[in-house]
């Protein structure tokens, strides 16, 4: 990535995601969102996660940020069993760990596009001046530091979706974790969103992007295909030679907010 912005410290993780299963009631009736799921995520994947509309994206996204609960299995991170936290370890987790990234960007619409980022620095018991440059970094690499004083309301969708992506990586988490990031946005912000998940990953970042997309998912090093709450395909992009494929990132270099 270019000067000024974050200088992200890569650390080592992985997800290890056993036999995950969350049934869903609904009236007298139950069903299985996730029926049986297992997964190896490498420390520095891109993965895209996609599958038809219905097949358990979303939930598996969720289990693996503690955003919902499991009905049985587990999700090791970092070799601790995620599934048993509760209390500060949830939200220390949430708040440092997993950078979250939704589809409706659910930015505070009042606050100034500076206090939506410092929000998880606020919630981490941060606050003061010494955020400011944390705040400013995250801001610059998704190219919006020139609108620190705007209201999140006034901007287009797609800036309000990197305000969402900077506020989800300012307090440096190993995972980005993205549902639907692009699915609100129109193509040419959608490539802007995209570009800035490849930097992300490029600069050492775990990226899991749930997309319905298949555009999108060609973006990822792999794509894990997903129906009726089963794992269906696994599949891991590779070069002419067998070799694993570069990050999409070093195929097209340069964020477009940091040209110039
Ligand atoms: P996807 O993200 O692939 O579209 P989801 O993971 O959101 O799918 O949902 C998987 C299935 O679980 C769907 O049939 C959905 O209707 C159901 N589901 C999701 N959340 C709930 C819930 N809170 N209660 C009952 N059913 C749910
Ligand atoms: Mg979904």
């Amino acid at each position: 990535m270019s000067a000024g912005s974050p200088n992200f410290v890569k650390r080592f993780c992985m997800i290890s995601i056993c036999d995950v299963k969350k049934k869903y009631k609904t009236g007298r009736k139950s069903f299985y969102a996730l029926d049986g799921v297992s997964l190896e995520i490498e420390d520095n994947e891109f993965i895209a996660i996609t599958g038809k509309s219905g097949s358990g994206k979303s939930t598996l996204l969720n289990m693996i940020g503690t955003l919902d609960s499991l009905t049985s299995g587990s999700i090791f991170v970092d070799g601790e069993d995620i599934s048993k936290f509760s209390g500060r370890k949830i939200a220390a987790y949430r708040n440092k760990t997993v950078g979250f990234v939704f589809q409706s960007f659910y930015l505070e619409p009042g606050y100034t596009v500076y206090d939506n980022v410092e929000l998880p620095l606020i919630l981490a018991g941060r606050s003061g001046r010494k955020n400011r440059p944390l705040v400013l970094a995250a801001l610059e690499s998704v190219g919006l530091s020139k609108k620190v004083k705007e209201r999140a309301h006034d901007l287009s969708g797609g800036e309000q979706q990197r305000v969402a992506i900077a506020r989800a990586i300012v307090n440096n988490p190993s995972y980005i974790l993205a549902d639907e990031p692009c699915g609100n946005l129109d193509s040419a912000n959608s490539e802007n969103i995209m570009r800035i998940l490849a930097d992300l990953h490029a600069s050492g970042k775990t990226v899991i992007m749930v997309t319905h997309d298949p555009e999108d998912a060609m973006r990822a090093q792999r794509v894990v295909t997903m129906s009726d709450g089963h794992v269906i395909r696994d599949e891991k992009f590779v070069t002419e030679d067998g070799q694993e494929a570069p990050p999409y990132a070093e195929l097209f270099p340069g964020n477009p907010f940091l040209a110039g």
